[in-house]
């Protein structure tokens, strides 16, 4: 029997005041937040695993009650979160891009290689953070494949999972990153992983403004909770059909205010 898993999206987990450098503040969780996330998973008798773990463990965990823990961009302070989630017994995925590891503000390829030795399964984000739905087909294929030779020869364990900045996904990504040696696509569609459909694993984004409520009614399954941000999801994507992607930042960017 397979089990529908939660999968959480975070980004920079600030442990001081602000979001951190290149870290956007709409996308941050502070640490004591997260720790407080951990603790509500726990809580609510719930692992906290990496996708990695999950595929790799098939069947033999699929009746276990657990929650799958990925952050995006690869974040400095990534490395403090990630101590908490060792702490607590879980794992993690870390989509990182090649192009920034070891950047100010962001994680160096000694703390990747560190944090693999406790368990995090370090995975590929592109090798540049572009926008993958605005390009040639041979640069997709480009930022899909490089990513993955540097992550590999960096850290000696090839990335199984690709997750497209910014969610953005041209036609057929998905099935031209499974042909480049991924098994699957992390990507920003809001909804439950269904574990036997593993090629597109969609995520719910845990933002800044993610109350402890709306993540205990996901985490609890809550079908109003879920329902509700699935709503959500399928109305910012028809808003982004409608109005272009350009239009799109503009109205998203006027509403939160920035
Ligand atoms: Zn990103």
């Amino acid at each position: 029997m397979t089990r529908d898993t939660l999968v959480l999206m975070y980004h920079a987990i600030p442990g001081g005041s602000g979001p951190g450098i290149h870290a956007d503040g709409h996308y941050s969780v502070t640490l004591s937040t997260f720790r407080r996330h951990l603790d509500m998973m726990v809580t609510l008798g719930l692992k906290p695993r990496s996708v990695k773990d999950l595929l790799d463990a098939g069947a033999s965990v699929a009746a276990e009650p657990v929650v799958a823990l990925t952050f995006d961009d690869g974040h400095e302070s990534n490395f403090a979160a990630y101590a908490e989630i060792v702490r607590r017994g879980g794992s993690a995925d870390l989509f990182v891009n090649p192009g920034t590891v070891g950047t100010k503000g962001y994680l160096s390829w000694a703390q990747l290689r560190e944090l693999a030795r406790y368990g995090a399964s370090i995975q590929s984000h592109s090798l540049h953070h572009v926008f993958l739905d605005s390009m040639p087909a041979a640069e997709v294929q480009h930022q899909i494949s490089e990513s993955r030779w540097i992550i590999e020869d960096q850290l000696g364990i090839p990335p199984c999972l690709f997750a497209p900045p910014n969610g953005r996904m041209p036609a057929g990504m998905a099935r031209l990153a499974f042909e480049l040696g991924y098994r699957a696509v992390c990507s920003s569609r809001v909804g439950v992983w269904r574990r036997a459909h593993t090629l597109e694993i969609p995520r719910f984004a845990v933002l800044a403004g993610t109350s402890d409520a709306q993540l205990a009614g996901w985490l609890r399954r809550s079908p109003w909770h879920l329902g509700l941000s699935l709503a959500r999801g399928r109305v910012l994507t028809a808003g982004k059909r409608w109005l272009g992607e350009g239009r799109y930042q503009a109205v998203r960017r006027r509403l939160l205010g920035a």
